[in-house]
């Protein structure tokens, strides 16, 4: 129970075969309150529900500032504090640059780097008055790497690498540590759309061989919110099996 009665927030945790939803089933199993937000309230609270009785599922749309706030106000009046923030929604728009649109290249940066600066400005208020909390947000290897095709992806994500440096430096006198995840080529939703020979050509640069599952990198989000990391901020942790080495 590395996480008993914390209260944990996790964007974009409802599609359930994704990182936020198996972040959010180990969260529950070690003993956290999960609150789910994500962008279609019925599917939220279906997610939330399925961890059982005491885990809430809300709406927003982490790129509207609002629909943030609102959502983080629920979250306190239901558990009077906010132990975990998990940034973890986010979204591709992929193509070349000669290709790329502006709606494009803002709709990534809006939900993937501002949804996260939104969701850490309101739940940085809570924690700082508490003294203590755990922020985690989810990059890529393509934000430290670089990949053709995704340099509005890898903008937002390598954005969040120097937000989590920069906030780790605001809040860290106050106890709170604020860390990235770096996950490599995981099977889910957002990499079943590749076809199989950009999933070769991606296998053939992994030293470990195989693609991740969620479970990895759940492990290391629940590892970052415990204890046990009490001494870790301002750290970007690939879990890719060597892909960005
Ligand atoms: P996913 O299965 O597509 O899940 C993303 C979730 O975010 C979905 O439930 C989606 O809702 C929600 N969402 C999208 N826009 C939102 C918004 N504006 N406000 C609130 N929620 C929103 O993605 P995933 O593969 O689990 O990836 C999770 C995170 O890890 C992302 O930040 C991704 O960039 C990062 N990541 C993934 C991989 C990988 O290999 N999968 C690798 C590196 C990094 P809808 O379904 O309703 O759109």
């Amino acid at each position: 129970m590395l996480l008993k009665n914390k209260v944990a927030v996790i964007t974009g945790a409802a599609s359930v075969r994704g990182l936020g939803f198996a972040t959010a089933k180990l969260y529950a199993e070690q003993g956290a309150k999960v609150v789910i937000i994500d962008l279609n309230a019925e599917a939220s609270r279906a997610a939330a529900a399925s961890l059982g009785d005491e885990h809430l599922g809300l709406a927003a749309n982490v790129s509207n500032e609002l629909q943030v706030n609102a959502a983080i106000e629920q979250v306190l009046g239901k558990y009077g504090r906010i132990d975990i923030l998990v940034n973890n929604a986010g979204i591709t728009k992929d193509n070349l640059i000669m290709k790329m649109s502006e709606e494009e290249f803002d709709k990534v940066i809006e939900v993937n780097l501002k949804g996260a600066f939104n969701c850490m400005k309101h739940v940085s208020r809570i924690m700082l008055k508490q003294r203590s909390g755990h922020i985690i947000n989810m990059s890529s290897v393509s934000g430290v790497m670089g990949n053709a095709g995704q340099v509005n992806y890898c903008a937002s994500k390598a954005g969040i690498i120097g937000m989590t440096k920069s906030l780790a430096r605001e809040l860290g006198s106050r106890g709170i540590t604020v860390n990235a995840i770096a996950p490599g080529f995981i099977e889910t939703e957002m990499t079943d759309v590749l076809s199989e020979d950009v999933k070769e050509n991606l296998l053939g640069s992994i030293p470990l061989k195989r693609m991740g599952q969620t479970k990895d990198i759940a492990e290391t989000v629940a590892f970052l919110a415990s204890d046990k990391a009490a001494y870790i901020t301002g750290q970007t942790i690939s879990v890719d099996g060597g892909m960005g080495m």
